[in-house]
Protein backbone atom coordinates (compact mmCIF):
# COMPACT_ATOMS: atom_id res chain seq x y z
CA UNK A 1 0.00 0.00 0.00
CA UNK A 2 1.16 3.30 -0.78
CA UNK A 3 2.19 5.67 2.21
CA UNK A 4 0.30 8.70 2.66
CA UNK A 5 0.56 11.91 3.99
CA UNK A 6 -2.37 13.96 4.44
CA UNK A 7 -2.12 17.68 5.34
CA UNK A 8 -4.82 20.23 6.26
CA UNK A 9 -6.96 18.36 8.92
CA UNK A 10 -10.01 20.53 9.03
CA UNK A 11 -13.71 19.91 8.75
CA UNK A 12 -12.99 17.95 5.82
CA UNK A 13 -9.39 16.95 5.68
CA UNK A 14 -9.75 15.10 9.24
CA UNK A 15 -12.41 13.06 8.47
CA UNK A 16 -10.82 12.08 5.00
CA UNK A 17 -7.42 11.18 6.68
CA UNK A 18 -9.77 9.16 8.97
CA UNK A 19 -11.28 6.89 6.66
CA UNK A 20 -7.69 6.77 4.87
CA UNK A 21 -6.38 5.13 8.06
CA UNK A 22 -9.42 3.14 8.87
CA UNK A 23 -8.84 1.78 5.14
CA UNK A 24 -5.30 0.71 6.41
CA UNK A 25 -3.06 3.34 4.78
CA UNK A 26 0.46 4.04 6.35
CA UNK A 27 -0.44 7.33 7.09
CA UNK A 28 0.89 10.71 8.33
CA UNK A 29 -0.59 13.78 9.24
CA UNK A 30 -0.06 18.04 9.34
CA UNK A 31 -2.04 20.71 9.67
CA UNK A 32 -0.69 23.94 10.44
CA UNK A 33 -2.76 24.48 13.75
CA UNK A 34 -1.61 21.97 16.04
CA UNK A 35 -3.65 19.66 18.32
CA UNK A 36 -5.92 18.31 15.36
CA UNK A 37 -4.31 14.86 14.75
CA UNK A 38 -5.46 13.08 18.45
CA UNK A 39 -8.17 11.29 17.12
CA UNK A 40 -6.10 10.01 13.79
CA UNK A 41 -3.18 9.31 16.09
CA UNK A 42 -5.45 7.03 17.79
CA UNK A 43 -6.05 5.31 14.21
CA UNK A 44 -2.13 4.60 13.96
CA UNK A 45 -1.38 7.53 12.13
CA UNK A 46 1.93 9.81 12.49
CA UNK A 47 2.27 13.45 13.04
CA UNK A 48 4.95 15.73 10.71
CA UNK A 49 6.29 18.88 11.66
CA UNK A 50 5.59 20.66 8.55
CA UNK A 51 4.57 19.73 4.90
CA UNK A 52 8.30 18.97 3.80
CA UNK A 53 9.22 16.19 6.46
CA UNK A 54 5.34 14.32 5.74
CA UNK A 55 5.98 14.39 1.70
CA UNK A 56 9.64 13.01 2.67
CA UNK A 57 8.07 10.17 4.44
CA UNK A 58 4.95 9.56 2.06
CA UNK A 59 4.49 8.15 -1.67
CA UNK A 60 1.36 9.95 -2.00
CA UNK A 61 0.77 13.71 -0.20
CA UNK A 62 -2.94 14.95 -0.33
CA UNK A 63 -4.06 18.31 0.15
CA UNK A 64 -7.14 19.48 1.87
CA UNK A 65 -6.52 23.36 2.69
CA UNK A 66 -8.80 26.10 2.37
CA UNK A 67 -8.04 28.97 -0.74
CA UNK A 68 -5.41 28.91 -3.47
CA UNK A 69 -2.75 30.74 -1.75
CA UNK A 70 -2.58 27.94 1.04
CA UNK A 71 -1.89 25.20 -1.65
CA UNK A 72 0.39 27.54 -2.75
CA UNK A 73 1.58 28.08 0.73
CA UNK A 74 1.81 24.19 1.81
CA UNK A 75 3.07 23.52 -1.79
CA UNK A 76 5.69 25.80 -2.24
CA UNK A 77 5.74 27.77 0.97
CA UNK A 78 9.12 27.12 3.55
CA UNK A 79 9.20 23.90 4.76
CA UNK A 80 6.35 23.24 1.95
CA UNK A 81 6.51 19.93 0.10
CA UNK A 82 8.38 20.90 -2.29
CA UNK A 83 11.36 21.20 -0.34
CA UNK A 84 10.65 17.15 0.57
CA UNK A 85 9.30 15.22 -1.95
CA UNK A 86 10.95 12.70 -4.08
CA UNK A 87 10.68 12.34 -8.07
CA UNK A 88 8.02 9.58 -8.86
CA UNK A 89 5.53 10.71 -6.05
CA UNK A 90 1.77 12.29 -7.05
CA UNK A 91 0.35 15.08 -5.09
CA UNK A 92 -3.64 14.50 -4.92
CA UNK A 93 -5.16 18.12 -3.65
CA UNK A 94 -8.83 17.96 -2.35
CA UNK A 95 -8.90 21.77 -1.53
CA UNK A 96 -11.48 23.53 -3.91
CA UNK A 97 -9.00 26.20 -5.92
CA UNK A 98 -8.66 28.12 -8.60
CA UNK A 99 -8.01 26.04 -12.14
CA UNK A 100 -5.31 28.27 -13.07
CA UNK A 101 -3.44 27.95 -9.76
CA UNK A 102 -3.79 24.26 -10.07
CA UNK A 103 -3.19 24.00 -13.42
CA UNK A 104 0.52 26.19 -12.26
CA UNK A 105 1.00 24.07 -9.53
CA UNK A 106 0.92 21.09 -11.84
CA UNK A 107 3.51 23.10 -13.86
CA UNK A 108 5.85 23.76 -11.29
CA UNK A 109 6.07 20.07 -9.55
CA UNK A 110 6.21 18.40 -13.14
CA UNK A 111 9.75 20.29 -13.16
CA UNK A 112 10.21 17.84 -9.68
CA UNK A 113 8.88 14.60 -11.74
CA UNK A 114 5.78 15.32 -9.29
CA UNK A 115 2.37 14.89 -10.66
CA UNK A 116 -0.54 16.74 -9.32
CA UNK A 117 -4.03 15.81 -9.96
CA UNK A 118 -6.46 18.36 -8.65
CA UNK A 119 -9.45 16.22 -6.50
CA UNK A 120 -11.91 18.24 -5.45
CA UNK A 121 -15.02 17.45 -3.39
CA UNK A 122 -18.85 17.44 -2.90
CA UNK A 123 -20.96 16.02 -0.28
CA UNK A 124 -20.28 18.23 2.79
CA UNK A 125 -18.64 17.48 6.00
CA UNK A 126 -21.47 13.88 6.08
CA UNK A 127 -19.95 12.96 2.63
CA UNK A 128 -16.55 13.54 4.28
CA UNK A 129 -17.73 11.33 7.61
CA UNK A 130 -19.33 8.63 5.68
CA UNK A 131 -16.97 8.06 2.54
CA UNK A 132 -19.68 8.81 0.05
CA UNK A 133 -17.92 12.23 -0.99
CA UNK A 134 -18.14 12.58 -4.99
CA UNK A 135 -15.23 13.82 -6.52
CA UNK A 136 -14.00 15.47 -9.82
CA UNK A 137 -10.52 14.69 -11.32
CA UNK A 138 -8.34 16.61 -13.20
CA UNK A 139 -4.74 15.47 -14.77
CA UNK A 140 -2.96 12.74 -16.49
CA UNK A 141 -4.55 9.44 -16.92
CA UNK A 142 -1.56 7.74 -15.14
CA UNK A 143 -1.89 10.09 -12.66
CA UNK A 144 -5.51 9.51 -12.24
CA UNK A 145 -5.09 5.77 -12.39
CA UNK A 146 -2.53 6.22 -9.16
CA UNK A 147 -5.03 7.89 -6.94
CA UNK A 148 -8.02 6.14 -8.04
CA UNK A 149 -7.79 3.92 -5.26
CA UNK A 150 -7.16 6.44 -3.09
CA UNK A 151 -10.30 8.46 -3.29
CA UNK A 152 -12.35 5.38 -3.95
CA UNK A 153 -11.39 5.30 -0.29
CA UNK A 154 -13.01 9.12 0.40
CA UNK A 155 -15.92 8.69 -1.75
CA UNK A 156 -18.72 7.17 -4.20
CA UNK A 157 -18.25 8.80 -7.23
CA UNK A 158 -14.93 9.68 -8.45
CA UNK A 159 -14.69 10.74 -12.28
CA UNK A 160 -11.51 11.77 -14.23
CA UNK A 161 -12.88 15.23 -15.82
CA UNK A 162 -10.13 15.89 -17.90
CA UNK A 163 -6.46 17.61 -17.83
CA UNK A 164 -5.25 19.53 -14.96
CA UNK A 165 -7.83 22.14 -13.82
CA UNK A 166 -10.47 20.31 -14.94
CA UNK A 167 -11.65 18.95 -11.80
CA UNK A 168 -11.31 22.76 -10.04
CA UNK A 169 -13.50 24.13 -13.16
CA UNK A 170 -16.37 21.05 -12.70
CA UNK A 171 -16.22 21.73 -9.10
CA UNK A 172 -16.92 25.55 -10.02
CA UNK A 173 -20.25 24.40 -11.94
CA UNK A 174 -21.46 22.84 -8.91
CA UNK A 175 -20.82 25.24 -6.54
CA UNK A 176 -22.54 27.51 -9.39
CA UNK A 177 -25.44 25.19 -9.32
CA UNK A 178 -25.86 25.17 -5.29
CA UNK A 179 -25.97 28.47 -5.18
CA UNK A 180 -28.65 28.52 -7.04
CA UNK A 181 -30.27 25.54 -5.30
CA UNK A 182 -29.85 26.96 -1.88
CA UNK A 183 -31.45 30.48 -2.99
CA UNK A 184 -34.36 28.44 -4.29
CA UNK A 185 -34.74 26.36 -0.69
CA UNK A 186 -34.70 28.96 1.20
CA UNK A 187 -37.26 31.46 -0.93
CA UNK A 188 -39.61 28.66 -0.89
CA UNK A 189 -39.46 28.10 2.99
CA UNK A 190 -39.82 31.38 4.04
CA UNK A 191 -42.54 32.04 1.63
CA UNK A 192 -43.98 28.42 3.70
CA UNK A 193 -43.58 30.07 6.66
CA UNK A 194 -45.24 33.38 5.56
CA UNK A 195 -48.05 31.38 4.31
CA UNK A 196 -48.85 29.94 7.51
CA UNK A 197 -47.94 26.28 6.06
CA UNK A 198 -47.01 23.47 7.75
CA UNK A 199 -43.13 23.66 6.69
CA UNK A 200 -41.78 20.49 7.76
CA UNK A 201 -44.91 19.33 5.87
CA UNK A 202 -44.54 21.15 3.16
CA UNK A 203 -40.73 19.44 2.97
CA UNK A 204 -42.01 15.90 2.83
CA UNK A 205 -44.60 16.72 0.42
CA UNK A 206 -42.27 18.38 -2.07
CA UNK A 207 -39.80 15.16 -1.69
CA UNK A 208 -41.36 13.05 -3.97
CA UNK A 209 -41.68 15.87 -6.87
CA UNK A 210 -39.49 17.88 -9.16
CA UNK A 211 -38.30 20.35 -6.21
CA UNK A 212 -36.88 17.51 -4.61
CA UNK A 213 -32.98 18.12 -3.97
CA UNK A 214 -30.24 17.39 -1.40
CA UNK A 215 -30.10 20.75 0.19
CA UNK A 216 -34.15 20.59 0.22
CA UNK A 217 -34.07 16.73 2.11
CA UNK A 218 -30.48 17.89 4.33
CA UNK A 219 -30.48 21.70 4.84
CA UNK A 220 -34.66 22.94 5.10
CA UNK A 221 -34.52 21.95 8.59
CA UNK A 222 -31.90 24.27 9.42
CA UNK A 223 -33.28 26.67 7.70
CA UNK A 224 -36.36 26.59 9.47
CA UNK A 225 -35.01 26.42 12.80
CA UNK A 226 -32.99 29.42 11.70
CA UNK A 227 -29.65 27.61 13.11
CA UNK A 228 -27.23 26.95 10.97
CA UNK A 229 -24.29 24.66 12.43
CA UNK A 230 -21.47 23.71 9.98
CA UNK A 231 -21.30 22.03 7.65
CA UNK A 232 -19.92 24.10 5.23
CA UNK A 233 -19.02 27.78 6.22
CA UNK A 234 -20.57 30.46 3.92
CA UNK A 235 -16.93 32.19 4.03
CA UNK A 236 -15.91 28.88 1.74
CA UNK A 237 -18.77 28.96 -0.39
CA UNK A 238 -18.42 32.66 -1.31
CA UNK A 239 -14.57 31.94 -2.03
CA UNK A 240 -15.89 29.35 -4.50
CA UNK A 241 -18.39 32.11 -6.14
CA UNK A 242 -15.25 34.33 -6.28
CA UNK A 243 -13.65 31.62 -8.54
CA UNK A 244 -16.78 30.75 -10.62
CA UNK A 245 -17.18 34.17 -11.26
CA UNK A 246 -13.17 34.51 -12.39
CA UNK A 247 -13.84 31.79 -14.27
CA UNK A 248 -17.23 32.80 -16.05
CA UNK A 249 -15.18 36.17 -17.44
CA UNK A 250 -12.52 34.27 -18.56
CA UNK A 251 -14.89 32.29 -20.62
CA UNK A 252 -18.05 34.75 -21.54
CA UNK A 253 -20.30 32.88 -19.45
CA UNK A 254 -22.95 35.51 -17.52
CA UNK A 255 -23.97 34.29 -13.91
CA UNK A 256 -26.80 36.28 -12.61
CA UNK A 257 -28.27 34.01 -9.96
CA UNK A 258 -24.16 33.18 -8.56
CA UNK A 259 -23.71 36.27 -8.66
CA UNK A 260 -26.38 37.23 -6.62
CA UNK A 261 -26.09 34.72 -4.29
CA UNK A 262 -22.19 36.01 -3.59
CA UNK A 263 -23.29 39.29 -2.83
CA UNK A 264 -25.87 37.78 -0.22
CA UNK A 265 -22.79 36.07 1.12
CA UNK A 266 -20.75 38.71 1.15
CA UNK A 267 -23.12 40.57 3.49
CA UNK A 268 -23.26 37.50 5.55
CA UNK A 269 -19.72 36.99 6.55
CA UNK A 270 -19.58 40.97 6.81
CA UNK A 271 -21.94 40.33 9.62
CA UNK A 272 -19.95 37.85 11.45
CA UNK A 273 -21.58 34.96 9.94
CA UNK A 274 -18.90 33.75 7.78
CA UNK A 275 -18.54 30.48 9.71
CA UNK A 276 -21.90 29.54 9.84
CA UNK A 277 -23.08 26.47 7.47
CA UNK A 278 -23.66 27.92 3.92
CA UNK A 279 -27.97 27.50 4.73
CA UNK A 280 -27.65 30.75 6.30
CA UNK A 281 -28.59 32.32 2.71
CA UNK A 282 -31.52 31.91 4.04
CA UNK A 283 -30.77 34.37 7.27
CA UNK A 284 -31.10 36.81 4.37
CA UNK A 285 -34.13 36.00 3.18
CA UNK A 286 -35.91 35.99 6.27
CA UNK A 287 -34.49 39.18 7.68
CA UNK A 288 -35.71 40.65 4.02
CA UNK A 289 -39.29 39.03 4.58
CA UNK A 290 -39.46 40.43 7.56
CA UNK A 291 -39.28 37.74 9.71
CA UNK A 292 -36.91 37.69 12.85
CA UNK A 293 -33.04 37.61 11.53
P1 LIG B 1 -11.93 24.22 7.39
O1 LIG B 1 -12.64 23.33 8.37
O2 LIG B 1 -12.01 25.69 7.54
O3 LIG B 1 -10.39 23.75 7.39
C1 LIG B 1 -9.46 24.44 6.61
C2 LIG B 1 -8.13 23.72 6.73
O4 LIG B 1 -7.17 24.40 5.90
C3 LIG B 1 -7.57 23.74 8.16
O5 LIG B 1 -6.88 22.53 8.38
C4 LIG B 1 -6.60 24.92 8.09
O6 LIG B 1 -5.57 24.86 9.04
C5 LIG B 1 -6.03 24.71 6.71
N1 LIG B 1 -5.37 25.92 6.17
C6 LIG B 1 -5.97 27.07 5.77
N2 LIG B 1 -5.05 27.94 5.33
C7 LIG B 1 -3.85 27.33 5.45
C8 LIG B 1 -2.51 27.71 5.15
N3 LIG B 1 -2.24 28.91 4.61
N4 LIG B 1 -1.53 26.84 5.39
C9 LIG B 1 -1.81 25.61 5.93
N5 LIG B 1 -3.05 25.18 6.24
C10 LIG B 1 -4.06 26.04 5.99
O7 LIG B 1 -12.39 23.93 5.89
P2 LIG B 1 -13.04 22.60 5.28
O8 LIG B 1 -14.51 22.72 5.40
O9 LIG B 1 -12.34 21.41 5.80
O10 LIG B 1 -12.68 22.84 3.72
C11 LIG B 1 -11.42 22.49 3.19
C12 LIG B 1 -11.53 22.56 1.66
O11 LIG B 1 -12.55 21.64 1.24
C13 LIG B 1 -11.94 23.95 1.14
O12 LIG B 1 -11.28 24.22 -0.08
C14 LIG B 1 -13.44 23.81 0.94
O13 LIG B 1 -13.92 24.73 -0.03
C15 LIG B 1 -13.54 22.36 0.50
N6 LIG B 1 -14.86 21.71 0.74
C16 LIG B 1 -15.49 21.82 1.93
C17 LIG B 1 -16.74 21.19 2.12
C18 LIG B 1 -17.50 21.26 3.42
O14 LIG B 1 -18.70 20.86 3.43
N7 LIG B 1 -16.92 21.70 4.52
C19 LIG B 1 -17.30 20.45 1.08
C20 LIG B 1 -16.61 20.34 -0.11
C21 LIG B 1 -15.39 20.96 -0.26
P3 LIG B 1 -5.77 25.57 10.50
O15 LIG B 1 -6.44 24.53 11.35
O16 LIG B 1 -4.39 25.89 10.91
O17 LIG B 1 -6.61 26.80 10.28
Amino acid sequence: MERIGFLGLGTMGAAMAANLARAGYPLTVWNRTPGRAAELRKLGAKEGDHPAEVAAASDVVAICVSDSPDVEAVLFGEHGVAEGIKAGSLVIDCSTISPAVTWQAAQRLARQEVDLVDAPVSGGSEGAQKATLTIFVGGEPAAFERARPILEVLGKTVTHVGPSGSGQAVKAVNQVILAGTYLGVAEGIILAMKSGLDVEQVVEALGGGAAQSWVLANRSGRMIANDYPLGFKTSLHRKDLGIALALAAEVGATLPVAALCAQLETGLVTQGHGDDDMSAVARTIRELSGLEA
